[in-house]
């Protein structure tokens, strides 16, 4: 079935210009404080950890400094492990499960490959609890050279020097209910085309690399994750948010062409995580205790099974 949504800005198949991305704009509020929640939090890493500001973001550059978090003893014989958090910034956990894998896990990783942590790729977009940026650009779609996006630009330039030295890279975000409820229905209307209606699915799965995929690494993820929180079934048609279920929770992207963020490195174990936590069967907890599972189960495997995996340094 295809319907035309009402969404309340811009006419019906036809693309927002300027005047209705300034509308849309103007009806974003702040709901919530990246200086109180993420960069008060990174503030006493620094104490055991290396605090890098990549950038800020051109629109406030006061407001919204980058931040990536680094192993303080820097091996250049070893391989690097990549987190990033809040390319969506409303997708809550993956900010405060790259924060909270920073504080009490990584230390046990000291030695053993080398950490670069980006818990809050866009923050303006936490804020304002929202998938694009100030520009009504999708930052997760837009990790491509000449990037419209500065939060994408910006962790790009940060990768750029350990690219090819990346191991696994684990890029952390949700599936919400208002994915169905606000956002798909605005890129819809951003875009002039009818919007599809979809479910939402509840529970955990991964994104793989059609390109280049790595089933028995996911599956390690999976079976991790399903000890804090259930996994997501493939819906009547064996798919999830529409494309087929390869493997228990897990779907396959072409993560280069689609512009994903999980393309930026060479790396040959990468993931993408969606966590759920509109279910009623998760907590904000769960939540952030799933991401930081993820994390750990997808460093590990890849440790465990680097020699397989090539890597350049
Ligand atoms: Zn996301």
């Amino acid at each position: 079935m295809t319907t035309q949504a009402h969404y309340p800005i811009g006419t019906p198949g036809v693309p927002w210009g300027e005047a209705e991305v300034a509308t849309w704009l103007s009806r974003q509020h702040v709901k919530r404080s990246y200086e109180a929640d993420v960069l008060r939090v990174i503030e006493p890493l620094s104490s055991r950890y290396d605090v890098v500001q990549y950038g800020s973001l051109d629109y406030h550059p006061d407001k919204y400094p980058l931040f990536a978090i680094k192993s303080r003893s820097w091996y250049h014989e070893l391989p690097c492990a990549l987190v990033t958090g809040g390319v969506h910034g409303y997708e809550t956990s993956g900010v405060h499960g790259a924060l909270r894998f920073v504080d009490k896990h990584a230390a046990t990783y000291e030695g053993r490959v080398n950490l670069l942590v980006a818990p809050c790729v866009s923050p303006w977009a936490y804020e304002v609890i929202h998938r694009w940026n100030m520009h009504a650009v999708d930052p997760n779609r837009s990790f491509r050279d000449g990037s419209p996006a500065h939060e994408s630009a910006a962790l790009m330039r940060l990768v750029a020097p350990f690219r090819d030295a990346v191991l696994v890279h684990i890029d952390l975000h949700e599936t919400t209910d208002t994915d169905e409820s606000e956002f798909r229905p605005a890129l819809a209307a951003r875009d002039g085309v009818a919007h599809e209606p979809g479910e939402i699915p509840d529970g955990f799965y991964l994104v793989d690399d059609s390109e280049r995929p790595q089933p028995e690494f996911q599956q390690a993820v999976i079976a991790a994750v399903a000890k804090v929180t259930h996994i997501a079934p493939a819906d009547r048609h064996g798919e999830i948010i529409g494309s087929t279920m390869v493997a228990p929770g897990v779907i396959n992207y072409p993560l280069k062409r689609l512009g994903l963020c999980a393309s930026i490195t060479g790396a040959p174990y990468k993931t993408t995580t969606e966590v759920y936590p509109d279910s009623p069967r998760s907590t904000p907890e769960q939540c952030n205790a799933a991401q930081v599972a993820a994390v750990c189960a997808a460093i590990d495997f890849a440790l465990t099974h680097r020699e397989a995996a090539s890597v350049k340094r």
